[in-house]
């Protein structure tokens, strides 16, 4: 495989133990180390495009407000070359781009002009320091015929709760192109004797210097650059890349809305900062616009959405909450009301305008949490989680409403957030069993952060029969063989998040077929 021989986890440590001659004679170094420990990436593949990233950082962790990733406050030119072969002999574009300080150093190039459906593997280099080289790929183009696409979609890995065994087994499997939904950093500090690795500054972060140093400790991870360095990705945030559960501006433990957008904003930088995104999505403040369309030949068009920045406050959030449990049950009507929104009723306009000019074979709808209807009986009483779409019942039936009034071809909603896999029937009538099925769901666990409890879950499981699958105790990824017939989906498993070794296996397949909504056992 191409890959093993350009990049493993052992060449990588090789070039970081390399190290990096300094040359004074070079305008804008800053340190002599290394600059290359974030690995890089590459993002937001179109026809004719790519956005390869990364980031000088010499010292990833520096506690030095000044020296973000151990650079001095001066910009540093960083030369980057792509190719259309795997040893980079024929390049076939180079440049050069400024690592500027107030991005953190971090570099995005927007390549534009490219082949579409085509390999290309790209590097940076800053003096005698060159980058691992990186693979990606294009989108084919939109007017194609394209017989396959294989993709995968991984969400939630929390450091703290084991070693990234599911980004590497990932990047083994070659994907041409990879969804991250949420959760690629988590904001909070453990102190669980339980925990297998600890955030290095051991405070939440809650300012831009802490965030970026959460973004470039993840990025220090070997598989998690292995798998950066094997395909293209497409990355949207949830809640922990900011502040868990947050809602627009309303958050755990913030009285003022204000406050907390400050904090929204810093998050939202070092994301940007931290990921393969074009120049469009760079925050202004606290607003920044990641959600968007993405087509791969007449096959699928990827929706991508944002379900934090926009979305109407908790249903019955009184404020700060401290974290404490949110099931509602019949006593929030609130959690009813139509004017509420996870979108938000722009978000919401723009996407049913994309179901209404789609054309595209498959639709996979790229979003956080898991949408389906969850019944969740406790105490007697049907109560309902109000972080999750659950807590937007309207806006859920006014979208799969949307689904069905535009005929958008094949709908598949893919999400994270609730650390376990599902697989779903999404449906305009969840109480009535016979009801038809308007979509399918695909929920992936989490690549490490500990999932829900078993039992308890199963038993309020037994109440959604539009709920064909569920597993919360294994950690792991999805992957997705898409045709235009039907659509192969594993939910992939490693054996165990606390071995920096884990094998991986598939635990179980499905298929959704063309025209006929809701994934079956395969
Ligand atoms: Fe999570
Ligand atoms: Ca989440």
């Amino acid at each position: 495989m191409v890959l093993r021989r350009t990049l493993t986890r052992r060449s990588l440590l090789l070039g970081a133990a390399a190290g990096f001659v300094a040359s004074r004679a070079r305008p804008g170094r800053a340190s002599a180390g290394y600059p290359f420990t974030l690995g890089l990436a590459s993002g937001n593949p179109t026809a004719d495009g790519i956005v390869p990233w990364t980031r000088l950082a010499p010292e990833p962790l520096s506690p030095d407000p000044s020296h973000p990733g151990g650079m001095a406050p001066i910009a540093a030119p960083v030369r980057w070359e792509i190719a259309d072969d795997p040893a980079m002999r024929r390049v076939i574009r180079q440049g050069v781009a400024d690592a500027e300080p107030q991005f953190a150093h971090s570099v995005h190039v927007e390549l534009a002009g490219l082949e579409p459906a085509r390999d290309y593997w790209y590097r940076f280099t800053v003096g005698d320091a060159a980058s691992p080289i990186g693979h990606t790929r294009t989108a084919p183009s939109r007017t194609a015929t394209t017989g396959r696409l294989r993709f995968a979609f991984a969400s939630c890995a929390n450091y703290e709760h084991g070693y990234f065994s599911a980004y590497r087994h990932l990047a083994a499997e070659m994907p041409e192109l990879v969804l991250f939904l949420g959760d690629y950093i988590y904001e909070s500090v453990s102190q669980s004797p339980r925990r297998v690795r600890s955030h290095s500054d051991g405070v939440e972060t809650t300012d831009l210097r802490t965030y970026r140093n959460r973004h470039a400790q993840y990025k220090t991870d070997p598989d998690l650059q292995l798998l950066h360095a094997a395909a293209p990705c497409l990355a949207i945030w949830d809640d922990h890349e900011v502040q868990n559960d947050y809602a627009d501006r309303w958050a755990v433990n913030f009285a003022d809305p204000a406050a907390f957008l400050v904090r929204r904003a810093a998050a939202y930088r070092a994301f940007w900062e931290h990921m393969p995104l074009p120049r469009s999505a760079l925050p202004n403040g606290p607003d920044a616009t990641i959600h968007g369309r993405f087509d791969f030949s007449d096959l699928v068009s990827f929706l991508l959405l944002d379900g934090r920045q926009y979305r109407s406050r908790l249903a019955c959030d009184t404020g700060p909450r401290g974290g404490a449990k949110q099931l509602v049950d019949a006593a929030c009507p609130e959690r009813l009301d139509p004017r509420r929104s996870y979108l938000g009723m722009a978000q919401e306009a723009w996407l049913y305008d994309q179901f209404r000019s789609g054309s595209a074979g498959w639709n996979v709808v790229a979003q956080q949490q898991m949408m389906t209807e969850f019944k969740q009986l406790e105490s007697g009483a049907v109560t309902h989680w109000s972080d999750d779409w659950n807590g937007y019942p309207a806006a859920r039936h006014r979208l799969l409403s949307q689904m069905r009034d535009t005929g958008l071809a094949n709908p598949v909603v893919i999400g994270g957030d609730i650390h376990s896999f599902f697989a779903n029937d999404l449906k305009l009538d969840f109480d009535d069993p016979r009801a038809p099925a308007i979509a399918s769901e695909l929920i992936g666990s989490s690549i490490t952060s500990v999932g829900p409890p078993h039992g308890k879950f199963v038993a309020w499981v037994a109440d959604n029969p539009h709920i064909r699958f569920f597993e919360s105790r294994r950690r792991g990824y999805v992957s997705v063989d898409l045709r235009p017939s039907r659509m192969e989906v594993a939910f992939r498993v490693v054996a165990n998040v606390r071995d920096a070794d884990s094998d991986a296996a598939t635990l179980q397949r499905f298929v959704v077929e063309a025209g006929r909504p809701g994934p079956l056992p395969a």
